[in-house]
């Protein structure tokens, strides 16, 4: 049965997409059949596949609507054993939806994925921006959650709101949910305050900060606007053998 992994942090632009696409790819190559969850009404996840033209339909609206399975909709991109399940503006909307539900709103993602699942090795859902029922309902599918946290002034901040979200998801909806790890984005090894930060962030989070940091490279953050993984775009680049090294340090804990 697949194991489950959210992507989230409430603050914008720290790394969730890359790192769950790029992350997902390199372990895709690995030989783990992966489905990406793209739980963002951005479809950045998506696009970053190359799924550059979306509706709702045959996305993951619909299976959050009810109209189809997760069978129906996933869609294999051009890297092998990587399977998506894609977004569209729409989610946006079936987040207000899910809001009209009175009983079991924060569980619909859990309960579709539940008959898709049993097919994948893992499913990591990219989470948005924000707490509200998308990603609370990421959360409940998930068994952990990876949190990408930028290397910056002021990283922890807002962060502690995330993390209480986690444990009330965890108090009345997901028993089993864990913090599977904390990955150091946009890492910057000669910038003066980023030993202070790094030293902050180990001071919160301890052994679950991976020892692998991506660092701040331009080659991934073009990868995305040509739909490829870094892996595909270019596997030479710092930032790519920094998710490869990921990887091999993710699967490492994971089975564990
Ligand atoms: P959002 O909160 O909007 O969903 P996010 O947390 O998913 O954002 P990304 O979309 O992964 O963050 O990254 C934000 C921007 O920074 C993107 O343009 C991305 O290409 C770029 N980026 C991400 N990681 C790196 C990196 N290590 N080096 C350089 N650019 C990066
Ligand atoms: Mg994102």
């Amino acid at each position: 049965m697949a194991k489950v992994i959210a992507f989230s942090n409430q603050k914008g632009g720290v790394g969730k997409t890359t790192t769950c696409v790029d992350l997902a790819a390199y372990i895709a190559a690995k030989g783990k059949k992966v489905l990406v969850v793209d739980m963002d009404p951005q479809g950045n996840a998506s696009s970053a596949a190359g799924f550059f033209e979306r509706t709702g339909k045959d996305s993951v609206y619909e299976v959050l609507t009810d109209e189809k399975s997760v069978k129906d909709v996933a869609k294999e991109s051009e890297v092998k054993n990587l399977f998506f399940l894609t977004s569209s503006k729409d989610l946006a909307g079936a987040e207000l939806e899910l809001a009209q539900v009175m009983i079991g709103r924060e569980r619909v993602l859990d309960e579709k994925l539940k008959e898709g699942k049993e097919e994948y090795d893992l499913v990591f859902i990219d989470c948005p921006p924000s707490l509200g029922l998308l990603t609370v309902n990421a959360l409940t599918a998930a068994d952990g959650v990876v949190v990408p946290i930028q290397c910056e002034y002021f990283a922890l901040e807002g962060l502690s709101q995330m993390m209480n979200t986690v444990k009330l998801v965890k108090k009345y909806l997901n028993p089993s949910l864990e913090v599977e790890g904390v990955v150091i984005t946009l890492y910057d090894g000669r910038a003066k305050l980023t030993k202070g930060v790094v030293e902050e962030i180990e001071k919160v989070f301890g052994d679950k900060v991976y020892q692998t940091r991506i660092p701040r490279n331009v080659r991934l953050a073009e990868a995305p606007s040509y739909g490829k993984p870094v892996s595909l775009y270019d596997p030479r680049c710092a930032g790519a053998q920094a998710y490869a090294a990921l990887a091999e340090e993710f699967l490492e804990r994971i089975e564990k």
